[in-house]
């Protein structure tokens, strides 16, 4: 599988979801929390769809991108500043980086918080997302499934009911 932005995200979020992601087990849809943090992206700004433009640029896919100001603005369901979101958006400027296009930045912005984060690209930032690349190579290429994170964002992640009702098969635990 393709190193993608998203797995660069779940990365930073529990590395069990990255890998049962990577592998193609897919929860989203039995997840009420997933289904809002969409309906937030689709309302929360729909004007920005008439302002920005939809970047699908090697592996990675923006869905608003300002292309005159350079900058990616990336909306998020959350009701925090997550790290793995602003790994996301780094991902995203080195892949544009890798394209030849220089000096882009990136806006997080949390319409549950009326809040938004400006995200620069910095000194050894190329470093850090080569770093994340190659754990997540490292992690999605084992066999097994790395253990579960037992913390609170359990409850509601999308794959609550797999990694606590035993539905995982043995072999993988
Ligand atoms: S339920 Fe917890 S351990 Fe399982 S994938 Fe989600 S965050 Fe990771």
């Amino acid at each position: 599988m393709r190193i993608n932005a998203t797995l660069i995200n779940l990365f930073h979020v529990c590395k069990r979801q990255m890998w049962l992601h990577a592998q193609g087990i897919r929860m989203e849809h039995t997840s009420q929390v997933v289904a809002e943090g969409k309906l937030i992206g689709d309302t929360s700004y729909q004007s920005r769809a008439q302002k920005y433009t939809e970047l699908q640029i090697g592996n990675i896919k923006i869905d608003y991108y300002d292309a005159k100001n350079k900058v990616v603005h990336e909306i998020k369901k959350s009701d925090r500043v997550e790290y793995a979101h602003l790994a996301q958006v780094k991902y995203y400027i080195y892949v544009l980086k890798e394209h030849g296009i220089e000096g882009v930045t990136a806006i997080l912005e949390y319409p549950k918080m009326r809040q938004s984060q400006v995200v620069e690209f910095e000194e050894g930032d190329d470093e850090l997302v080569l770093k994340w690349v190659d754990e997540v190579k490292g992690l999605i290429s084992q066999e097994k499934c790395p253990p579960l994170i037992k913390k609170s964002l359990c409850r509601t992640c999308s794959y609550f009911e797999f990694c606590y009702s035993g539905e995982l098969p043995e072999e993988l635990i």
